[in-house]
């Protein structure tokens, strides 16, 4: 696209030059919003036993509201987080609030929940982020095997000692690892059970293409097989219809996740959706 028409080349400087400039911006005020301490909030999206539709689990999700009042996606600002190492920081904010949120909800019908939560590969290679999580886990008296811990495959590919030894502390102290994004990256299956992963999630473009006439259902298929195999469960992420549905519950999937099902939602929403679970 770089010399298309006329002013092909002028055009993508400018483009270049919008997405730098959005870029350092963004930059900027995410730096910002880490003075403050209200523009950062949790959601929650509920992921459901593939045989009972129950809920089971939770997905812990960021959300920004920025000082112009515009909420910005984390798909937008994470990556810059990671690139200028604002992440480490953003990151420890994130599980403070997480693990204020957890010890509210002790006795109450979110305490059965198991809960996972997103760790960039940045934050495994820069922060003793598995230190930091089992203290605090101790200290709130939440037994470690009620966390997950979601990383994606870059994790698994990147030679760092420290990411590595976090990795294997979470591991050790019995928190399981979820692969994010499955499919996405290069990882092998047998190199995610030789690293003690017990989850993975099928990458949402793959549930797509569900009924599509792609090989996106036999990928999913064969993925069902070895990781079973393997003793790893599946989650299928990205759910929306209801022939996706049908197709991953005839295939035996383990956990299904998606707006078909439950969009991410904040607390009290949370509490309402989960409160009408019951009643049904
Ligand atoms: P992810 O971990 O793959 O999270 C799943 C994303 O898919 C979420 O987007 C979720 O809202 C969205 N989603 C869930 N169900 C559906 C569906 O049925 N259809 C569609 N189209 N989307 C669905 P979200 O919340 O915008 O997060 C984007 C990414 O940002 C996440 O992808 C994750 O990589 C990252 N992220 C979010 N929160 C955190 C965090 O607290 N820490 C870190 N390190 N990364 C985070
Ligand atoms: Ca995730
Ligand atoms: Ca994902
Ligand atoms: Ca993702």
């Amino acid at each position: 696209a770089k010399q298309n028409g006329r002013n092909g080349f002028s055009f993508f400087d400018e483009a270049m030059d919008y997405r730098m400039h959005r870029h350092v911006s963004l930059e900027q005020n995410l730096r910002d919003a880490l003075n403050h301490d209200d523009q950062f909030h949790l959601c929650f999206q509920p992921v459901f036993d593939c045989h009972s539709l129950q809920p089971v689990s939770l997905e812990v999700l960021i959300r920004w509201q920025n000082s112009q009042g515009e909420w910005v996606s984390p798909a937008e600002f994470i990556p810059v987080a990671e690139d200028s190492g604002l992440i480490v920081e953003l990151g420890r904010r994130q599980l403070n609030y997480l693990f204020q949120r957890l010890e509210s909800w002790k006795d109450g019908p979110l305490d059965g929940l198991r809960i996972s939560i997103n760790i960039s590969t940045v934050q495994l290679a820069r922060d003793q982020i598995a230190e930091n999580l089992l203290r605090r886990l101790r200290w709130s008296h939440i037994p470690t095997n009620r966390l997950t811990v979601e990383i994606t495959e870059t994790s698994l590919m990147t030679d760092n000692q420290q990411l590595r030894d976090n990795l294997t502390m979470l591991h050790q102290h019995g928190i399981s690892l979820s692969i994010d994004d499955f499919g996405t990256g290069h990882s092998s299956l047998s190199y995610i059970s030789q690293l003690q992963a017990s989850q993975l999630k099928i990458d949402r473009s793959f549930i797509n293409g569900i009924g599509q006439g792609s090989s996106d259902e036999a990928v999913i298929q064969a993925t069902l097989a070895l990781a079973h195999q393997l003793g790893i469960q599946v989650v299928a992420e990205g759910v929306e219809t209801e022939q996706q549905l049908a197709f991953l519950r005839q295939q035996g999937t383990d956990l299904l996740q998606g707006y078909l099902l439950a969009k991410p939602m904040f607390e009290p929403q949370l509490l309402e959706f989960i409160a009408a679970q019951r009643d049904i």
